[in-house]
């Protein structure tokens, strides 16, 4: 099983809109460190599955016959701003999203030929031979954590949030993801100092590594000041914890 990043950054991205913290000038110079809005490809089996829909071009990178289906985990626009486009196109694929009465603007109205359809948290189904459950993280909207796998191997995508809800932490517990994919926006103690504490910062994804030591964690949906934060602290991750970014694949189920 793969994962591409497509778009690897927090809502802003990076660089972000009149910032000129190095981060944000660093990747103004060199577009490796330019962090899209949320978006992933994983493949396995022959299925090619999409998670999230934040860049902008997904609709010009993907044939009618590319994907098997779109996993959204929750409807903030840097999320689905990509399905905005699509929805004029003609066919019809298959988009699984959390139970959300709002959805996001008029994409309910005007679905286009995205078919929304819903599943039931910690029940699996298998879109081909990849098998996949819906798990409930916490957000300021309806959110689901993917667990997917195919063949022994499976990874974990999770974001947005700032927590795993005690049921959602067990289930991995018992799971045993080869890979954690998860939402770090923040530097170290930054989530607890931000009025809207909506996601995790790194010191609590830290954490959540140590509590899972046989798997690998992948920091994703990152901010400009996290980037930033590590560009002064180049040594802090390392072992089982990396960060992702735009347009690099993953094997997963490899070693480090
Ligand atoms: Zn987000
Ligand atoms: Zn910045
Ligand atoms: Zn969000």
């Amino acid at each position: 099983m793969r994962i591409s990043f497509l778009g690897s950054g927090a809502a802003g991205g990076v660089p972000l809109w009149g910032c000129d913290c190095p981060a944000c000038q660093r990747a103004r110079t060199d577009q490796h460190f330019m962090r899209r809005p949320n978006c992933a490809l994983v493949e396995a089996g022959g299925v090619r599955l999409l998670l999230d829909a934040g860049v902008m071009d997904i609709a010009e990178r993907f044939a009618p016959d590319a994907l098997a289906a779109i996993l959204l985990t929750h409807f903030h626009a840097d999320h689905v701003q990509g399905l905005f486009h699509w929805r004029w196109g003609v066919g019809e694929l298959d988009v699984y999203a959390p139970h959300d009465s709002e959805g996001c603007a008029d994409l309910y109205k005007y679905p286009g030929p995205l078919k929304f359809m819903h599943r039931t948290k910690f029940e699996a189904f298998e879109i081909g031979d990849l098998r996949i459950t819906p798990v409930p993280l916490v957000h300021s909207k309806p959110t689901l954590g993917y667990c997917i796998e195919y063949e022994g191997v499976r990874l974990a995508y999770l974001t947005d949030s700032r927590e795993l809800p005690p049921k959602t932490a067990e289930f991995l517990r018992d799971w045993q993801a080869h890979t954690i994919c998860l939402d770090c926006t923040y530097p170290p103690g930054m989530s607890s100092v931000n009025g809207a504490r909506n996601h995790f910062d790194l010191s609590e994804a830290l954490a959540l590594s140590d509590a899972y030591p046989d798997s690998r964690l992948v920091l994703m949906h990152i901010g400009h000041q996290l980037d930033a934060w590590l560009i002064n602290h180049p040594d802090a991750l390392g072992g089982r914890v990396s960060v992702a970014r735009d347009g690099v694949t993953l094997d997963i189920g490899a070693p480090c």
